[in-house]
């Protein structure tokens, strides 16, 4: 059984006026226990509203999820057991912190909220502290303020550990932070997940991070999944043209030249009213006929368990192909 299992997805943001952000748009995929799924795509493809809705921040409209098998917010997985289960970590530093908490009592009001006596949570908050590479007596009785960011992301891994999840999200977790700091708080999130047995939705821009430390990874564009994979079977030998498009304007691991900017030509993906069939076909240098009008299916490519949505690629023999003119 997967950890976590996301069946047809779907979340759109009404603008008005009949016009329709498809942020979401029917997305599946399965996390397996004890895995790193990273999740990339260019801003705008859904990565941060998937987590979200992963999250149960926001709800989805449509599609449901299964956790270890059960439905979230079934019968026999509540809501509010499965928010214990699955914590989440976010970019800006701040945002899970009161600042007018000290750092213990941040980490330790999850679970005085589930119930959890004051003393004992302070005790576990401690541990933590000494888990995430902060010592408790200089760094417990302090506010979020007085710590540099990588230490306040620190203590947000702990704060997310709090309550014994099973499943950690990372929305761009690591992604505001300096080069080497990044590094040694990478380190530390793939040394807790052996620690505690967790199980992580790696979400972000950089590609090169995604690659350090994802087992699989899922490539989302205006919405959609449109390749998922082992790791070094997707950068190797990427399937899908966005993919290829992805990966090839990839940065170098030069720190002055990380960031992704400009990696595709053509219009850059809008959400709002996105293009018929294949949505990458406008920008797609192998873009037939049939693609303009014809959706094409997330299916099984190449040996492995890859699956990509191309109507150039064919199950199982991992060549490209030209396309079914039936098809159209
Ligand atoms: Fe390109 Fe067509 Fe494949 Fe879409 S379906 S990625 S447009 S070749
Ligand atoms: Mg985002």
């Amino acid at each position: 059984t997967p950890l976590l299992e996301a069946r047809t997805l779907t979340k759109h943001f009404p603008l008005g006026r009949g016009a329709v952000v498809r942020a979401v748009d029917g997305v599946d995929f399965a996390v397996l226990k004890g895995e790193t799924l990273g999740v990339v795509g260019e801003s705008g493809c859904g990565k941060s509203t998937t987590a979200r809705v992963v999250m149960q921040l926001i709800a989805q409209d449509k599609g449901e999820m299964l956790f270890d098998g059960e439905i979230v917010g079934g019968l026999s997985l509540s809501l509010k057991e499965y928010r214990r289960q699955a914590q989440m970590v976010f970019q800006d530093s701040y945002a899970s912190l009161n600042p007018r908490l000290t750092i213990e009592d941040s980490i330790a009001f999850g679970p005085t909220v589930h119930g959890v006596s004051k003393q004992a949570a302070i005790l576990r908050a401690r541990d933590l502290l000494v888990r995430v590479g902060l010592d408790p007596a200089r760094f417990a009785a302090r506010y979020p303020h007085e710590l540099s960011g990588g230490q306040r992301q620190r203590v947000n891994i702990a704060r997310a550990l709090a309550l014994g999840p099973r499943l950690v999200i990372l929305d761009e977790a690591v992604s505001a932070l300096d080069k080497s700091v990044e590094a040694q708080v990478l380190n530390l999130l793939a040394d807790l997940r052996e620690e505690f047995g967790l199980t992580y939705i790696f979400i972000s821009h950089d590609l090169n991070v995604v690659r350090f430390i994802s087992d699989r990874v899922m490539v989302m564009y205006l919405g959609e999944v449109v390749e998922i994979g082992p790791v070094d079977e997707l950068y190797d030998d990427p399937r899908h043209p966005y993919t290829r498009a992805l990966l090839s304007a990839m940065p170098s691991m030069d720190p002055d030249n990380r960031t992704m900017e400009a990696p595709l030509a053509g219009d850059p993906p809008n959400p709002i009213n996105p293009p018929e069939g294949c949505r990458f076909h406008p920008r797609c240098p192998q873009a037939q006929t049939v693609c303009a009008k014809v959706k094409p299916v997330l299916a099984r490519t190449g040996e492995g368990a890859r699956q990509a949505a191309c109507h150039m690629e064919v199950a199982g023999s991992g060549h490209s192909r030209a396309p079914s003119l039936e098809a159209a």
